[in-house]
């Protein structure tokens, strides 16, 4: 059957899933192997040539693995998807793909921790040029691109602090310089059922599945949608030769089985975010809220604009700086100091010492993330609890 045109709970629960002909069982099995057996030589010379389709080692392939891709790639509206082993993995074979020596390119300076080190300190060991910017600010992006660029990357909404880039105005500015830079969009923070970044415009989706997707706090993994040709280039050379960073099937089953769930988890999310979000808002211990679903967000007509709703993760400032908020986050009882996100549980953090410590206090300013912001993954609780225990927290202080 054809889900294409079905509503996006019935995608994330039926789209890409594979009829079980030998036992007839709902769920996709877990293809625990490690290779595949062929009946002849020439069955696997034609498995290795791609004249016959068929799964090969799993470091190419496995079927509990291929029906959680081909789900993604509904859900992203992609010809094709690959799974990783983390959001790292999918990002790293990314890059890899599409970079080389004497490449440029351009990214935010507002990216995961990890993503910016391998931007900053990684790629750069190996030839590549990389120019951190604002690429909300479009004309910034016009004056960077150059010839030898071949990659625009981002991440809306930004980690840790919620900013906003408008991606058509990204992929329109970009592809009209060269149709052939590829616009690569960390959509991690929103997920498929609040952002469609390839709908608009860009190139490539990245994701930590071990946020929204998985949902339950106990896998680590990583997905690239995109187009078949540029997928099978990450499957084929980033993931297979360069970064080895292949998802299992016993991590895919539990990312399935949490994606049965996604549309409901992501409803409560949202309106949950909306309620904390306001609360912290009019609280008068809050210096500022980061949150694109409120009006006083810079950008936040471009949320309105790309996004379906605005999620639940919240950044703020407590009055009183850093050490305010840190004594905040020490008294809180329900909420859970723990970086990740995207998790039933709310999930409490302070970037500048845990996700984003490989960011020096200048590069934090540049990027502006402020020292003292508080990280908040507001989970699937009962708001009212959630809120209450916020509230006892300001009480500390
Ligand atoms: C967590 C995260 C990553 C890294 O993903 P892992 O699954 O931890 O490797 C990348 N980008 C964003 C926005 C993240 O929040």
């Amino acid at each position: 059957m054809d889900y294409t045109n079905k509503g996006f709970g019935t995608r994330a629960i039926h789209a890409g899933n594979v009829h079980d002909k030998q036992y007839g069982a709902l769920t996709m099995p877990i293809y625990q192997t490690s290779t595949f057996v062929f009946d002849s030589c020439e069955q696997g010379a034609a498995r290795f040539s791609g004249k016959e389709e068929g799964f090969i080692y799993s470091r190419l392939g496995n079927p509990t693995t291929a029906v959680l891709e081909a789900k993604i790639a509904n859900l992203d509206g992609a010809e094709a998807c690959a799974a990783t082993s983390a959001g790292m993995g999918a990002i790293s074979s990314t890059l890899w793909t599409v970079a080389r020596a004497g490449a440029h390119i351009i990214a935010d300076g507002t990216l995961y921790g990890c993503t910016y080190a391998l931007l900053a300190h990684g790629l750069t060991r190996y030839g590549v040029e990389v120019d951190f910017i604002d690429t909300s600010d479009i004309e910034v992006l016009k004056s960077k691109l150059k010839e030898n660029t071949v990659a625009v990357y981002l991440e809306t909404p930004a980690n840790p602090n919620l900013k906003i880039t408008d991606i058509a105005e990204v992929a329109k500015a970009a592809h009209a310089y060269n149709k052939d830079i590829k616009v690569i969009c960390d959509n991690t923070f929103a997920s498929p059922y609040l952002q469609s970044p390839l709908a608009l415009g860009a190139d490539v989706v990245v994701y930590s599945a071990t946020k929204y997707l998985n949902g339950h706090g106990d896998v680590i993994a990583g997905f690239v949608s995109g187009s078949k040709e540029f997928i099978n280039q990450v499957k084929m050379f980033g993931i297979k030769d360069m970064t080895g960073a292949v998802l299992g099937p016993q991590e895919a089953f539990l990312i399935l089985r949490g994606l049965k769930t996604f549309e409901i988890r992501m409803q409560r999310h949202c309106e949950n975010g909306r309620k904390v979000a306001e609360f912290l808002n009019n609280h008068p211990k809050v210096e500022k809220v980061y949150y694109p679903g409120l009006e006083s967000h810079k950008n936040h007509e471009v949320a309105k604009k790309q996004m379906r709703d605005y999620g639940a993760m919240i950044s703020f400032e407590v009055k009183g700086g850093k050490e305010a908020g840190a004594k905040f986050v020490n008294s809180l009882k329900l909420c859970t100091l723990a970086v990740s996100l995207g998790d039933a549980e709310t999930l409490i953090e302070h970037p500048a010492s845990m996700t984003h410590s490989t960011y020096s206090a200048e590069e934090l300013a540049k990027a502006g993330i402020p020292e003292g912001l508080v990280r908040i993954s507001v989970g699937l609780e009962n708001a009212e609890d959630i809120i209450e225990d916020l509230a006892q927290g300001f009480e500390c202080l």
